[in-house]
């Protein structure tokens, strides 16, 4: 049996795809057919990079059919918390 570090890239491939078989629904703009596995903790902060407790589907180069964006590629190296710290709006009164 397979071990979770040893999981080979053609094994990792397969995990993907059998992982966006089961929900493709776009973690950054909810809309369905995504296309790419994207990392809810960046792997270079070390998110475990073969985890599906560690995955979400996004889209990628292929785009969103329904809003057209690249989702995992805007998202870039930021933290995806840093586009929930809106807190100063609340505060905002016109
Ligand atoms: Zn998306
Ligand atoms: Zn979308």
């Amino acid at each position: 049996m397979a071990g979770r570090s040893d999981l080979t890239e053609y094994g990792y491939r397969k995990a993907r795809a059998r992982f966006l078989a089961a929900s493709d629904v776009c973690h950054l703009c909810g809309h369905p057919a995504a296309d790419t596995v994207d990392h809810i903790t960046p792997v270079a902060r070390g998110g475990a990079p073969d985890d599906p407790a560690n995955w979400a589907p996004a889209h990628g180069v292929n785009r969103c059919p329904t809003c057209g964006r690249n989702c995992n590629g805007e998202k870039g190296d930021r933290p995806h918390t840093s586009v929930l710290t809106t807190s100063r709006d609340w505060y905002v009164k016109p």
